[in-house]
């Protein structure tokens, strides 16, 4: 039977949930191998041997929202809140530009202080003073709110849905509903945005079939970046105490997450080089994956945006992560792309695509 899903990865014919099951299942460390170079086959076909870089400013950690695993849900009363003001935010773009980002990614919590005008307001300044390409993080809004986001110049936009398992989903998120999260990732592409989402790997009570399902949605999606990152337990959520989601399986995701989308754009998490921070970006690099998003939030805010503990890379300041990472991908020899790292599935649409 795997001799024959294999097959189906050479052939390039589609694979079923159940062959996905059944990769997902390995465990012989041959086969893995071998399920990882064919992703880093299909990585090389589709999405070539550039590294994209991302520059992540995180500029606020208010959330109305109480999602269970998240360390700063507004149930986390222990948790130190800030938020980066329009003029700190245009200056931390600033620093990613002059360090060669050629996108930013603006992510904060559910933070309803910055209003759609505010909103739009810092879109057109970044717009007007660098030449960057912008990715909104910021969670649930309105249609007509990422209309005009849309509109003042954001290119792209984050929201994962973290298990297409319905069940799951709704014990995860007391306050979101499953339908209107893939309802948003719909009217984003409708919108004309570059549209991301993703999972989470190892959350409790996932099953192999809930990943299969996961890594078909992405498909079904038509994503053009889909971040796999593992569970990490927060002691200040309703989660505490449970394990934390593996670095191989996450690796396993990430590879099959490349086979089935193919030209997707898939980061090597933060979240993995947490848990394995000698090799996990360049490994999940290697069977897969191909972007990083190094992190330019003034240090003084980056340890508060603890989504989970430990997180790597939070003393460091912008210079100091921008010189590590690019060490780490020449490691590997691999060069770093110098243009926005569009989506693959849009270049046709893009004139500046590059
Ligand atoms: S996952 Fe996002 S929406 Fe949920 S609590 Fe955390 S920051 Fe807020």
């Amino acid at each position: 039977m795997l001799k024959d899903i294999f097959k189906k990865i050479d052939q390039e014919r589609e694979l079923s949930k159940e062959d996905i099951v059944c990769l997902l299942a390995l465990k012989d460390e041959q086969e893995l191998a071998r399920l990882y170079d064919r992703a880093d086959t299909v990585r090389q076909k589709y999405v070539g041997d550039e590294v994209h870089l991302r520059g992540l400013i995180e500029f606020s950690n208010y959330c109305r929202k109480n999602c269970n695993y998240c360390g700063i849900r507004r149930g986390n009363r222990k948790l130190q809140r800030y938020r980066m003001s329009a003029e700190e935010i245009l200056a931390t773009v600033a620093v990613a530009e002059r360090l060669g980002y050629k996108t930013v990614v603006l992510q904060s919590g559910e933070d309803m202080y910055y209003t759609v005008g505010k909103l739009v307001d810092i879109i057109r300044r970044i717009k007007q003073e660098a030449d960057v390409a912008i990715t909104l993080s910021i969670g649930e809004r309105s249609r007509e709110e990422y209309e005009r986001l849309h509109e003042a110049g954001a290119d792209r936009f984050l929201i994962r849905f973290e298990t297409s398992n319905r069940e799951l989903y709704s014990r995860l998120h007391p306050d979101s509903d499953y339908d209107e999260r893939m309802q948003i990732l719909v009217w984003l592409k409708e919108i004309g945005y570059q549209v991301g989402s993703g999972v989470m790997i190892g959350l409790p009570g996932q099953t192999l079939e809930d990943l299969a399902m996961d890594i078909l949605k992405f498909k079904e999606l038509d994503l053009d970046m889909v971040g796999v990152g593992p569970y990490i337990c927060h002691e200040e959520t309703p989660l505490a105490g449970n394990a934390n989601g593996t670095v191989e399986m996450t690796f396993k995701v990430i590879a099959l997450t490349r086979i089935v989308t193919r030209d997707a754009h898939i980061p090597a998490t933060t979240a993995l080089a947490t848990l394995r921070p000698t090799d996990g970006r360049e490994k999940a690099l290697e069977l897969g994956a191909n972007v990083v998003m190094p992190n330019v939030t003034p240090a003084k805010y980056r340890a508060l945006y603890e989504l989970y503990p430990a997180k790597v890379c939070i003393g460091e300041e912008a210079e100091q992560c921008q010189a590590c990472m690019h060490g780490r991908i020449y490691s590997l020899g691999r060069p770093i792309s110098q243009g926005y790292g569009h989506s693959f599935k849009r270049a046709h649409l893009l004139p500046q695509y590059g």
